[in-house]
C-alpha cells in the first residue's frame, strides 16, 4: 500500500532518503552492503519496487524477480566471492523476514563464517 511504502526503511534507501553503501543500481534494483554482515561479504539486491516479500510476489514481477536472481552471480564475483556464495530469502514471521521489503541476501568469502 501507499502507506507501507512511505514507512518502508528499504523504500527509503531505494528512494535515496536514507543512505547505504552502494554496490549496483539501476532503474529497477539497488544492491547494498548489509548493515550487520553476517559473512566477510553480506549485500542485499532488492527491487525498487515495494514487494513485501516473495509471499507477495506476482505473476507480473517475474522478469524484476530473474533479473535480481542473474544479478547475483556478476555482483558476488564483483564482491570477491570466487569460490561460491549462499543466497538467502526469508519470507514472513516464521520464515525469519525482519524487512517487510523483498530481499535476497548474498553472503560469501572465505570460509569459516558460518
Ligand atoms: P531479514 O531478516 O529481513 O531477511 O534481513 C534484513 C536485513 O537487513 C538484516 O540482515 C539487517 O542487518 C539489514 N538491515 C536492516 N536495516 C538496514 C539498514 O538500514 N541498512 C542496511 N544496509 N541494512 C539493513
Ligand atoms: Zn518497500
Amino acid at each position: 500500500t501507499e502507506s507501507s511504502m512511505q514507512d518502508c526503511i528499504f523504500c527509503k534507501i531505494g528512494r535515496g532518503d536514507i543512505p547505504s553503501r552502494k554496490i549496483y543500481e539501476d532503474d529497477d534494483v539497488l544492491a547494498f552492503h548489509d548493515i550487520n554482515p553476517k559473512a566477510p561479504v553480506h549485500f542485499l539486491i532488492i527491487p525498487k519496487k515495494h514487494i513485501a516479500s516473495l509471499a507477495e510476489a506476482q505473476p507480473e514481477d517475474e522478469a524484476l524477480l530473474g533479473k535480481m536472481l542473474t544479478l547475483v552471480r556478476k555482483l558476488a564475483l564483483q564482491e570477491g566471492c570466487v569460490n561460491g556464495f549462499r543466497t538467502v530469502i526469508n519470507t514472513g514471521r516464521d520464515g525469519g523476514q525482519e524487512v517487510a521489503h523483498l530481499h535476497i541476501h548474498v553472503l560469501g568469502g572465505p570460509q569459516p563464517w558460518k
